[in-house]
């Protein structure tokens, strides 16, 4: 019998109740002790291995645990900690939350470090601050001991780390200028040292994570992985080099010429791979395959994944480990926590712990596969497929497959579009606007709670939310802007909100995934086709339009950012379930229409997130995400007004995308970067009308007048004047009253001085 190894390459931490956020937070409250923190990280670690090894993971991940972030304790491990946030005392675990948060119970506070999205996931990770005098030491010792925790209890251990190359690519360098890679033969002694103490530990394997090797990369930084893994290659511990997120078959001479005893690959994002490095596996080394899909929550396709594998497995008999595509990390913990999931939906589903069983059943599927217990298992594939496809609307379908060419554009050109538009709304020059939610406060977020207990009533929660919109239209009214919004006050989330209202979408309980720290996000799930059961904004539109004469702008998100923030069915496309949801956008975009609402604002702020990791990959994902917007925006006259709306977005690169959307107004994020992201619009001679934003909507600090001033001649200096609006970067429901009123009166009195002087 053949005897495949199943790996882990990391779990989720937070706990299946969010039990770790919940200990962070208390923490930092000063409400628990610094032990009582370590008590309840203690029994999630010893839980979450406990439970892999019941599934039969052999090596046990060590290092997948953080109380931040994993990519930060590697950077305390290594002593790379920015001055600000040393303190006079060695680094603890006080140390890592003033880098993370800028504070801690104990230490000065000082400005946190930056914060990114970890490659194409939305997972956040602390983002390394090295300067050219950088040296590293270990400096901490919580890997350690974690190790020797899970040793104690029996267990045989597989540290996972950041690699070294992946480490000084994820950095920053600070103060002046200088290549972070000359850091780099300093970095691996560390990490030599590192994997010594692993060694003198009793550790066998370690895992270093090198996801960059999913980018297009310089010669330097491939030069880079072979010094570093040659030097490397000479520690005790046999090394395992995960890659995922992404094909690594254009590094593959590369890779495979690395002195590693093993190579894992993601094979769930680009099973072609396979073959490739198969074929120049080295004798005595390990293939470890990501066949289960670690980013999302449906239960795999035991039976194909196991087709594929079997001539593989033949092969390399026991050199094939199976795995997780990455780390369980960005899934939900547990299924089993889920009490009010319909059960059709539920037999489709594997949330972490489940994968791991997924893993235990492929084994045997690979190795004994005339069992009773593997027919079983292919009996419930088999099932599951059937039910889906018993659950399709073919309607939506048809729909779908019906769509032609014209139902992509706007009846006019923009120019006679915006013709028709200032005749009908003969708005000023630099019109202000706002970009929809107003602060969410502790009051309708207390009402809200109420309505989901059933405390109040359907219709006592619609009043108040009523009366919480018109103050919000009076408000902007007593302001002066000009096109106003009703303010989401209704609204918990900009994209559950939807989900909820939609056909083929699900909620879960407990699908909480870490974001950042102790902020976990829980998507909503898209397991079917999708339609709308009816109008879905169209009562709260009608309502703050009715309480004045100024344009109220209808506000939507958008089909890609509603697909990129859920968990999506994977048996269709991803650029299909996008035109399902755009058609049910435009059917609510007509819908507000024809209720008089003349300005449609569609969201799209994940658009740019959805960018695959290489750039050759780029275009296919930009045509149908641009596609599917333009479908729900397409089906109103030339004298509706559609906006879209992007934050977080850098468009140097995507500017032709931006403009073939054809929003007639854009709004983004630009006070941060002083206008430095209009120039992709100006080289462009980008045509449509664009709102830059000029409040920075993340700072509680009120803007000057004079600053807003500056920052629209900035902006005029780059766009012609008649094609700007004014308004803030994002929408204000994180911020209060107190803050957003002096604001958006500096912002009007801004603009009015403007249009004095222009
Ligand atoms: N209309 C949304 C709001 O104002 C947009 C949010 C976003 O861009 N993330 O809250
Ligand atoms: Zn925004």
């Amino acid at each position: 019998m053949q005897s495949v190894k199943i790996a882990s390459l990391g779990f989720p931490r937070i706990g299946r109740k969010r039990e770790l956020k919940f200990a962070q937070e208390k923490y930092w409250r000063g409400e628990i002790s610094r032990q009582a923190l370590f008590d309840v990280a203690k029994s999630l670690r010893i839980q979450h291995w406990q439970w892999q090894a019941e599934a039969g993971v052999e090596l046990l991940p060590v290092g997948d645990f953080a109380y931040y972030d994993q990519v930060l304790t590697l950077s305390a491990t290594i002593g790379a900690i920015p001055d600000r946030h040393r303190g006079s005392e060695q680094v603890d675990l006080d140390t890592l939350f003033r880098v993370a948060r800028g504070r801690a119970p104990t230490g000065e506070e000082a400005p946190a470090a930056e914060m990114t999205k970890y490659f194409n996931t939305n997972y956040h990770y602390i983002v390394p601050e090295l300067s050219p005098a950088q040296t590293f030491s270990i400096a901490y010792e919580q890997l350690f001991e974690e190790v020797e925790e899970a040793v104690a209890l029996g267990y045989k251990v597989k540290p996972v780390l950041l690699g070294p190359v992946s480490y000084l690519y994820l950095a920053k360098a600070q103060g002046e200028e200088f290549d972070c890679l000359s850091l780099l033969d300093n970095l691996v002694a560390v990490y030599q040292a590192i994997l010594a103490r692993f060694a003198a530990q009793g550790v066998e394997w370690v895992q270093l994570d090198e996801p960059i090797l999913a980018l297009a990369l310089e010669p330097q930084w491939t030069q880079a992985f072979e010094s570093a893994y040659q030097t490397l290659s000479h520690s005790k511990p046999k090394l395992l080099l995960a890659s995922y997120y992404g094909s690594i078959a254009h590094h593959q001479p590369l890779v495979s010429a690395l002195p590693v005893a093993g190579l894992h690959l993601d094979l769930v994002a680009a099973p072609e791979q396979l073959p490739l490095f198969a074929a120049q596996l080295s004798q005595d080394q390990v293939l470890s395959l990501g066949v289960i899909n670690g980013r999302n929550v449906w239960a795999a396709q035991l039976d194909d994944i196991a087709d594929n594998l079997s001539a593989v497995v033949k092969d390399f008999a026991d050199r094939i480990w199976i795995a997780p595509s990455c780390s369980l990390l960005h899934c939900p913990v547990d299924l089993d926590c889920e009490q009010q999931l319909a059960p059709s939906l539920r037999d489709q589903l594997a949330f972490a712990k489940q994968k791991l069983t997924e893993l235990a059943q492929l084994k045997l599927l690979l190795t004994s596969p005339d069992s009773e217990s593997a027919k079983q298992i292919i009996g419930t594939c088999i099932e599951r497929r059937n039910a889906r496809s018993q659950a399709a609307n073919k309607q939506v379908q048809q729909r779908v497959a019906s769509l032609c060419p014209q139902d992509y554009e706007r009846q006019h050109a923009f120019a006679y579009r915006q013709a028709a538009q200032q005749q009908r709304f003969k708005l000023p020059l630099l019109p202000t606007t706002t970009i929809g939610s107003f602060p969410q406060t502790p009051a309708i977020r207390g009402l809200r709670n109420r309505w989901r207990l059933a405390e109040i009533t359907q219709a006592q929660y619609t009043a108040q939310l009523k009366a919480v919109t018109q103050d919000t239209i009076e408000r902007q009214l007593k302001l002066g802007i000009d096109v106003l919004v009703h303010g989401e006050a209704e609204r918990n989330d900009m994209v559950e909100y939807f989900g909820e209202q939609l056909q083929g979408f699900g909620f879960t309980q407990f699908g909480w995934v870490q974001s950042y720290g102790s902020r976990c996000v829980k998507p909503p799930l898209i397991y079917g086709d999708v339609s709308r059961k009816g109008p879905m904004t169209l009562e709260w539109a009608e309502y703050a339009q009715s309480l004045t004469d100024k344009p109220v702008k209808g506000m939507l998100t958008g089909p890609v950012t509603i697909l990129h923030w859920s968990f999506a069915r994977e048996d269709i496309s991803r650029d299909t379930i996008a035109t399902q949801i755009a058609l049910a956008i435009r059917d609510e975009v007509v819908d507000l229409q024809e209720a008089g609402i003349g300005i449609i604002q569609i969201d799209e702020p994940a658009f740019r997130e959805g960018l695959p990791l290489k750039r050759s990959d780029w275009q296919h994902y930009l045509d149908w995400a641009v596609a599917a917007f333009k479908l729900s925006a397409a089906g109103v006259r030339d004298d509706t007004q559609i906006h879209t709306h992007m934050c977080y977005s850098e468009f140097n690169e995507t500017i032709a995308a931006i403009a073939a959307m054809d929003a007639d107004v854009i709004t983004i994020e630009t006070s941060r970067s002083r206008m430095e992201l209009l120039n992709a619009f100006e080289d462009f001679e980008y045509p449509n009308e664009i709102g830059p934003g000029v409040y920075d909507i993340h700072s509680p600090n009120i803007p000057s007048v004079e600053q807003m001033v500056s920052l629209m001649e900035k902006a005029a200096s780059k766009v012609p004047v008649q094609q700007l609006w004014v308004n803030p970067d994002c929408g204000l429901k994180t911020r209060t009253w107190e803050e957003v009123e002096p604001a958006l009166k500096n912002l009007v009195t801004a603009t009015k001085s403007l249009r004095r002087s222009l």
